[in-house]
């Protein structure tokens, strides 16, 4: 079973002794450095000349400075830019600047699981990861309350690095949630495979292969919508506060008897070597060095697939019945 942390079992004055440099202010930075600054921390946010985020955090009462000039003045640097960016930003703005006794934190294992990040022995490596959007991340921290985190480390050069996660991940409330350790290996696989075999690409494609099937089948677009897409949420909202046991408890009996009948001739044995299949393209490096190819490429297949589906039947027929409810993504 895992192993729980909770505000008892961190010491918030090991991060207040710190100082901190966030880079980024994304979703997860502008969360991290908010909240830090809140709990007494010294906090600086390294940004790129030309950010769009630098005037926003400035607003909201932070010190911005270049990447590099962040890393210089810090001891704990968190790196919260996009993933894929983040080799380039530590080999130019993080690498020179590292000193001995140095912290480097991640939200994702990413980069330090597959050695597209290779840290000196003299630094501790850490992972503090929100379960969580940062803007859910910051507004419980605001209410008094936390998302959990997991938290890792990957090198422990000063001995400590895992009570100064703790601190880390306490000052921006997850420790009032609960905090689950966790390693870098485990976080990075298990979050690869949870979004490309179920949360975003198993969703994703079995809406489509169900959309596609009944619109094939001669049914409007329009009522496939609803019925494949659009109540997904209502399942995954029931799913998300009780388990399969509330949205089987909430559904029809007869929709409860289709799932249990239907469901396994959709994931199927096929379906379940396949996942086999993508887990061990993930823990072998092989998706991870092909998506970092791609990226580096300038995301030539990824802008394919991305257009195919934005010129689907499916995200026309969307398009158009969200204009017809208003309460659905009202800030658009
Ligand atoms: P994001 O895309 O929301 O924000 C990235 C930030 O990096 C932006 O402020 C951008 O201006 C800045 N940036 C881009 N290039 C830069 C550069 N060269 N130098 C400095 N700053 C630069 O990213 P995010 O979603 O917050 O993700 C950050 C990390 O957190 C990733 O490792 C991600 O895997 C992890 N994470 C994200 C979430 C989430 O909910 N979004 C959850 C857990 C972990
Ligand atoms: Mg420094
Ligand atoms: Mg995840
Ligand atoms: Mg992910
Ligand atoms: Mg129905």
């Amino acid at each position: 079973m895992a192993e729980l942390f909770y505000d008892d079992d961190a010491d918030l004055s090991i991060i207040q002794n710190r100082k901190v440099a966030v880079l980024g202010y994304g979703s997860q930075g502008h969360a991290h450095a908010l909240s830090l600054r809140d709990s007494g921390v010294d906090v600086r946010v390294g940004l790129h000349e030309g950010s769009k985020s630098r005037a926003k955090a400035e607003e909201q009462g932070l010190r911005v400075t270049a990447p590099a000039e962040a890393v210089q003045e810090a001891d704990v640097i968190m790196v919260l830019v996009p993933d894929p960016i983040q080799a380039k930003v530590y080999e130019e703005s993080i690498a020179p600047h590292l000193k001995d006794g140095d912290a480097l934190f991640f939200g994702h294992g990413l980069n330090i699981r597959y050695d597209f990040i290779k840290p000196p022995a003299s630094v501790d490596v850490c992972m503090v990861a929100p379960k969580g959007p940062g803007h859910l991340v910051r507004r419980q921290y605001e209410e008094g309350r936390g998302v959990p985190c997991i938290a890792a480390v990957e090198q422990d050069a000063s001995k400590s690095a895992f009570a100064l996660a703790l601190s880390y991940a306490k000052a921006i409330g997850g420790t009032r949630a609960g905090v689950i350790k966790t390693t870098f290996t485990e976080e990075t696989e298990t979050d690869l495979f949870g979004e490309q075999a179920v949360l975003c690409g198993g969703t994703a494609s079995l809406v489509k292969a169900g959309f596609d099937t009944l619109v094939e089948a001669g049914y409007q677009p329009e009522i496939a919508y609803f019925e494949c897409l659009h109540e997904l949420k209502l399942i995954v909202d029931l799913m998300y506060e009780g388990g399969l046991e509330k949205m089987r408890w909430s559904v029809s009996e007869t929709a409860e008897w289709g799932d249990y009948v239907s469901g396994p001739r959709i994931i199927n044995d096929q379906t379940r070597a396949e996942m086999k299949k993508i887990l061990g393209e993930i823990q072998d490096g092989t998706f991870a060095n092909n998506w970092m190819a791609e990226y580096k490429a300038g995301l030539p297949k990824y802008s394919e697939y991305k257009k195919a589906d934005e010129d689907s039947l499916l995200a026309t027929t969307g398009e158009k019945l969200r204009n017809l409810m208003s309460w659905v993504d009202e800030d658009k």
